[in-house]
């Protein structure tokens, strides 16, 4: 059930249980490690390279779903379903794509204002005015064949559920697993065709906007549903029963000639979830159970890195002075290449000297302030001093947004930097390439309500950013 605190969290929530004691445990999205409640051993999710599989929990009952029908057919002044109807039970599978939207509105804007002069005259005028936001963007879509009555998206509803990794241990027996049908790969393709709604939506205002999905991740979410098929008087009644709230979604009296579309059923590869000690994979040493994507281990100094794909052979810091009251910031640096060096320099302006750029390895949901810290970051960097270190206390801030993420918000910093400064935009992909990447902490101390980096004293960001 959606609670008022369930809707204020980030995303939902999973469940898993302790390979240590069998203790339940519940993780919110966006989670590495944690401790068990239990027995207090450090754990973490291994997240395969596939899109993960997830399942939600049949909670409704064959008996509430019937209950919820007849209430229905009740209100329309219609017969209670009859015993003899075909009962449907399966798990339909969608995927859940998380990314983020990059929305561009260029034109003229026509402005109308009461005249100084004369009085009750109106005066027009029209102003070029450029629009760029970026937002998170959710949506689910449908994985399996075409089915009559089935939800097209599961809607806010996969933003609280509570998901379980896909194992036979969670799922109903009597529920069949439908097979799915969309791979990944062409849901990807297609996304720009289901954002098209929101671009028309609003090009009555201005004259040329663009909408683009950068760093789209996807899940695959098989959700339980009950079908009831029957016939009275007037004919063929189909009813959709959300398996986990047991309420009607659906009532249809027709299905559609050709349900089933076509489709060469596609090999798919279903991304496991694995639960292990969180530990150093070169010794054995637990690891903080503080959510951090790179570790380094505080008996043997082996980094452990959890981004899959991603491999961190070394960690640096700017050299600076031992103080109290400093933390550590991570960020990622990295040179580029395939874009010319001018639009580099009129993006971090004409001191820029360094061929790196800097981008917070931590999240933060603001993207103008992390543009801003990107820029400032990156005009600091050359009057850095860098220095590999061996070992990383709790001063050290965690890292949670993954390289590669971070290198598609490069991407957009360029692309949206490029729009504004009017740099004709080409068509073609900007190309870019990311050589010599780095992962760096840099020295801050709170002052008021900022954060100024303690060697330049030139750096700041606001205190809530991080
Ligand atoms: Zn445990
Ligand atoms: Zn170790």
């Amino acid at each position: 059930m959606a609670t008022t605190a369930n809707k204020e969290k980030s995303g939902f929530t999973i469940g898993v249980s302790c390979p240590g004691c069998g203790g339940e445990l519940e993780l919110e999205d966006n989670f590495f490690a944690i401790e068990c409640d239990h027995c207090g051993s450090a754990l973490r999710l291994v997240m395969p390279d596939a899109p993960p599989t997830f399942v939600a929990e049949v909670k409704a009952t064959k008996q509430e779903a019937r209950y919820a029908i007849d209430r229905y057919l009740k209100e329309q002044g219609k017969p209670l379903i009859h015993s003899d109807y075909q009962l449907k039970r399966m798990y339909y599978p969608y995927w859940k794509v998380d990314a983020i939207l990059f929305r561009l509105r260029k034109g003229v804007e026509k402005r109308v204002v009461l005249s100084d002069y004369t009085e009750n005259q109106e005066i027009s005028y029209e102003k070029e005015k450029t629009d760029i936001s970026l937002s998170p963007y959710t949506t689910t879509l449908t994985a399996g064949m075409k089915y009559d009555g089935l939800p097209n998206t599961l809607g806010l509803r996969s933003d609280y559920i509570k998901l379980f990794p896909l194992s036979e241990e969670k799922m109903e027996d009597d529920f069949d697993l439908l097979p799915i049908y969309k791979p990944w790969e062409e849901i990807r393709k297609s996304l720009h065709t289901h954002i098209g709604a929101i671009s028309s939506f609003d090009s009555n205002l201005f004259g040329v906007n663009k909408t683009e999905i950068y760093s789209p991740r996807a899940m695959l979410l098989y959700f339980p549903f009950y079908l009831f098929d029957f016939y009275d008087t007037e004919g063929f009644n189909r009813f959709v029963i959300d398996g986990v709230t047991g309420r009607v979604l659906n009532h249809i009296t027709t299905l559609a000639s050709n349900t089933q579309e076509s489709y060469d059923n596609p090999n798919i590869t279903l991304g496991e979830i694995s639960i292990i000690s969180h530990q150093c994979h070169n010794c054995g040493e637990d690891l903080p159970s503080v959510e951090s994507l790179v570790y380094i281990c505080r008996n043997c100094q082996v980094i452990t890195d959890l981004e899959p794909g991603v491999e961190i052979d070394e960690i640096e810091e700017v050299v600076h002075q031992t103080e109290q009251n400093n933390i550590l910031v991570p960020f990622w640096a990295f040179k580029i290449s395939g874009v010319q060096e001018s639009t580099l320099k009129s993006i971090f302006g004409g001191i820029y000297r360094s061929d790196r750029v800097i981008i917070p390895a931590f999240r933060v949901k603001n993207y103008n302030a992390l543009f801003k810290l990107c820029k400032r970051m990156s005009a600091a960097f050359p009057q850095f001093k860098l220095d590999k270190i061996s070992k990383m206390d709790s001063t050290y801030k965690p890292v949670n947004l993954p390289l590669n993420e971070a290198l598609a918000l490069t991407e957009i910093f360029i692309t949206k930097d490029r729009y504004k400064k009017n740099i004709n935009q080409k068509k073609a992909p900007l190309n870019l390439k990311f050589d010599e990447i780095t992962l760096l902490y840099a020295p801050f101390h709170l002052e008021s309500y900022f954060y100024v980096d303690s060697v330049l004293q030139a750096v700041t960001f606001e205190k809530s950013l991080i």
